[in-house]
């Protein structure tokens, strides 16, 4: 299968809307309400000339916190297992929240590479706010916009620069 990116983060990130923008598909479900992505969305991206594959997850159904929680473990755990390079998306527009803190955790204490993604940076208006993303302690915040893909050819760079 090559290189698996997976892309994780709490509900309505805009995890679903990257995954469509760098697989340039409509195909994962992207919806204002948190949650909507039903299950594991696996997809492509050829980026000048190198490719690796790239998994959507979501498909958790929020309930109660508890079950909200234990959810985003369980998607993040099996992101670790399965995956070489973990994609972390953050909401610049909302700065760090508590499941932010709770998945960087998480990551942390894994020994696969994290790239930290800032999305909903559409305009440059937005992007003072990414410092305070560098206290998730998982180093530097690519800032980009998956609704018009601000910043994604710097990060698509990144993610196949060893390849
Ligand atoms: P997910 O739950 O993390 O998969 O998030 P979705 O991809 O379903 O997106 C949640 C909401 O955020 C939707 O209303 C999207 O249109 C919106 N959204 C996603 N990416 C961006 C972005 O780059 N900029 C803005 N302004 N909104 C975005
Ligand atoms: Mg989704």
């Amino acid at each position: 299968m090559g290189r698996l990116v997976a892309i994780v983060g709490r509900p309505n990130v805009g995890k679903s809307t990257l995954f469509n923008r760098l697989t340039q598909t409509r195909t994962a479900i992207v919806d204002d309400t948190a949650g909507t992505t039903r299950d594991r969305q696996y997809g492509k991206v050829d980026w000048c000339g190198k490719e690796f594959s790239i998994v959507d997850t979501g498909g958790w159904v929020v309930n109660s916190e508890d079950i909200f929680e234990s959810e985003i473990n369980k998607q993040v755990h099996v992101a670790i297992e399965e995956a070489d390079v973990i994609m972390f998306v953050v909401d610049a527009t909302n700065g760090v929240t508590d499941l932010d803190d709770h998945v960087a955790e998480i990551l942390r204490r894994s020994t696969k590479p994290v790239i930290l993604v800032a999305n909903k940076v559409d305009t440059n208006d937005w992007i003072y706010n990414i410092a305070d993303f560098y206290a998730l302690g998982l180093g530097e915040p690519f800032p980009v916009s998956a609704s018009n893909g601000h910043g994604t050819g710097d990060l698509l760079d990144e993610v196949v620069k060893d390849l």
